[in-house]
């Protein structure tokens, strides 16, 4: 394909590049990246994620806004900041959950802020939420497209966090992180070494993994002393993005969603493709499958700098049961008239809630401003002090 020839080309030219670099033109370069020409998500994609398994899941995360708006003091406006919305389908579904509670948020101000770097993607993400209402933005505009939303709300899209304007904010991330690039390490007798990528001496057109012949800058920036693993996998921009989402909630309030499957700092080796739904070696054939590696939340953890409190990772059974998904289906099977519809209910369901599928692996982790959790004047007697509401999702949701 263009891409082999073109990542060949350049091995060739400069030698060996990092599995980051490989990962980044393999998934995002602007002419042939696996997301900028095919998008991959969905039935018909390479992978299929929970927004497009059941409405029932992007609902309760709608529910999880509202209710986060709500203890935090209903103020009067937000802005809900999806990053890699897909095909637009969990957004859809908030905003759904926002039209049928819109007496709740009658007195505020909604507009919806998509980071999207596929062109491909975000015109599927325009056709779905505004039903084509959209209008290129002006070069020099922060955002490069705008459009409202079926049910009357702004939208803006924009290729980077960066540009989307500071204000109270809900961020959203689910199944982003991962597709971000990741270094690679291995542990040698010599020290750390990165994982590199190369093209197979011995086979045509064929690329292999070859270990950096010393440290790299990457080996010396993120490999910690007190590490005990033999194969870390760490990425960079994914803690330059929480970062930047932990000072803007410190800075303009709000907070920050994160869903995606992953581990506490605990796995190696997880960098792996997918193509039509099956495993795919990761260095055949780039740009035609997705290319994806476990979250790192004690990563995350760490990059929020203590400028956010952070709750989780918590399994996502548990996070939709506090939720009240049990009760959600049960409204969903009483309200459905033919056994197709309830078969595919119970199915989506188990699709998600079963600790075999996706139910342990993937996992929810929020930024809360510090004051959501603790009271901020600890001069005050604490029993003075109506309690903080709990956190829905980490804690059971508590209605009122
Ligand atoms: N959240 C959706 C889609 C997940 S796929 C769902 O759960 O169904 C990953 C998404 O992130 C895609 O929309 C992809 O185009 C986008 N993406 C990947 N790398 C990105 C980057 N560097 N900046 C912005 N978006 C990116």
């Amino acid at each position: 394909g263009a891409m082999l020839r073109h990542l060949t080309r350049k091995l060739r030219a400069s030698g060996p590049v990092t599995v980051a670099e490989y990962m980044r033109e393999a998934l995002t370069n602007p002419g042939q990246g696996y997301y900028t020409r095919r998008g991959g998500v969905g039935e018909s994609g390479d992978f299929i994620t929970s927004p497009e398994i059941s409405q029932v899941f992007g609902e309760l995360i709608g529910i999880w806004y509202i209710s986060e708006w709500m203890a935090m003091g209903k103020p009067s406006t937000f802005q809900l900041v999806e990053l890699g919305p897909g095909r637009g389908t969990l957004t859809e579904d908030i905003l759904r959950v926002f039209k049928q509670l819109a007496s709740v948020l009658s007195k505020c101000d909604v507009s919806v802020h998509l980071v999207e770097v596929s062109p491909k993607l975000s015109e599927i993400q325009a056709a779905m939420l505004t039903g084509g209402k959209v209008q290129p933005n002006p070069e020099g505009e922060s955002a490069y497209m705008k459009g409202v939303s079926k049910t009357g709300i702004p939208i803006f899209w924009y290729r980077d966090i960066q540009d989307v304007p500071p204000g109270y904010s809900f961020y959203l991330a689910h199944e982003f992180f991962d597709a971000l690039p990741i270094h690679k390490f291995q542990r040698t007798e010599k020290g750390w070494r990165e994982v590199l990528v190369d093209i197979d001496p011995e086979v045509p057109d064929q690329l292999r993994f070859v270990l950096s012949p010393s440290r790299t800058p990457a080996t010396q920036n993120f490999i910690q002393a007190e590490e005990t693993r033999d194969h870390v996998e760490v990425c960079p921009e994914a803690g330059v993005i929480v970062q930047r989402l932990a000072s803007r909630i410190e800075k303009d309030g709000g907070a920050a969603l994160v869903a995606d499957y992953g581990h506490d700092g605990t796995k190696t080796d997880t960098f792996r493709g997918f193509r039509n739904h099956k495993l795919h070696d990761v260095l055949s054939a780039p740009g035609t499958a997705d290319l994806t590696a476990d979250v790192d939340f004690s990563y995350l953890r760490k990059m929020a700098q203590g400028r956010t409190a952070t709750l989780g990772p918590i399994k996502q059974r548990e996070f939709l049961k506090n939720m009240g998904i049990d009760l959600r289906l049960q409204v969903l099977l009483q309200n459905s008239g033919d056994t197709a519809t309830r078969e595919q209910l119970l199915h989506s369901y188990d699709m998600l809630m079963n600790p075999e599928k996706m139910g342990d692996c993937f996992n929810f982790f929020a930024l809360l401003p510090h004051h959501r959790l603790v009271h901020p004047d600890k001069k005050d007697k604490p029993e003075s002090k109506s309690p903080l509401p709990p956190v829905a999702g980490f804690n059971e949701l508590l209605l009122k």
